[in-house]
């Protein structure tokens, strides 16, 4: 029988609830079509994505062991599984078509994930992740909170967002520091967003980078001097604007 050693250096923190697992792997709501699961592991939520039949399972994940250890347990999946990284790996070569993400990320690089999530919106309708509560606060959170910054508004400039529930360290092996919370993202509407979306991406990570300076201070190396005048929000901070303030503040700027 193989075992794998969780090895810390790859966020490896094991699920060992399996009432749990169902309730994440029950998480996606578009309950049809590809998925694509970041980080089997031992294959605690895999077993409950392979069991239902409406979802086209791949898995990508780095750990040679647990590779080994995936391929023996569920030889159904063996076609489906890549021995990777993420993070590295072009997602137009594991599916032509959309296809929703799951996981229990590791923490290590679940601000990655997500952020490669961004910019592959066009392909990935739905994420159900698992990440450090603290960041899925941040995620989740609304303009005005403390919690509310960059991430916030990126993701939810191209995404609703729902914190779904919270999750205790005692579940998984080895425990990890720091509580856990399950978030789901659902692409919204959006095509676009009615301004110059490189220009409004430097706007908000300028913005908070200074957040608790006026947006006439924080974002002065933006502005030509003096010419903060007409502009919207200037006596604002950035953790008072919602994303359409900052599509439109954009807008005035590009
Ligand atoms: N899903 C399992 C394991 C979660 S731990 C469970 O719930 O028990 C996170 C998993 O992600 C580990 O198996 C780790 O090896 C894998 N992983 C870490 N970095 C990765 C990367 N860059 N790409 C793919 N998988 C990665």
């Amino acid at each position: 029988m193989i075992w794998v050693k969780p090895k810390k250096h790859l966020g490896q923190h094991f699920l060992h609830d399996p009432n749990l697992a169902q309730k994440i792997a029950g998480s996606l709501v578009g309950t049809s079509g590809n998925v694509l699961e970041i980080g089997p592991g031992t294959g605690v939520l895999t077993q409950f994505l392979l069991e239902n039949k409406n979802i086209n399972l791949k898995a990508i994940e780095i750990d040679k062991e647990s590779v080994a250890y995936l391929r023996i347990h569920f030889p159904e999946l063996r076609d489906n599984l890549i021995e990777g990284d993420f993070l590295r790996t072009d997602l137009k070569e594991i599916f032509e078509q959309p296809f929703s993400i799951i996981g229990n990320f590791p923490y290590n690089i679940s601000s990655q994930i997500l952020f490669k999530v961004l910019e592959n919106r066009h392909m990935i309708p739905e994420v159900v992740g698992m990440v450090q509560k603290e960041v899925a606060e941040r995620i989740a959170a609304p303009p005005g909170s403390k919690t509310y910054g960059i991430m916030s508004v990126l993701l939810q400039a191209w995404y609703d967002i729902e914190y779904l529930f919270t999750v205790s360290e005692n579940v998984f092996t080895p425990p990890p520091n720091v509580k856990s919370a399950v978030i789901r993202l659902k692409r919204n509407h959006q095509q676009s967003l009615n301004c110059n979306e490189v220009l409004f991406k430097t706007i908000v990570k300028t913005a908070f980078n200074q957040r608790r300076k006026k947006l006439r201070n924080a974002l002065s190396s933006l502005i030509a001097t003096g010419n903060s005048d007409g502009l919207p929000f200037m006596d604002n901070r950035a953790e008072q604007l919602s994303v359409e303030d900052f599509v439109l503040l954009t807008s005035c700027l590009q």
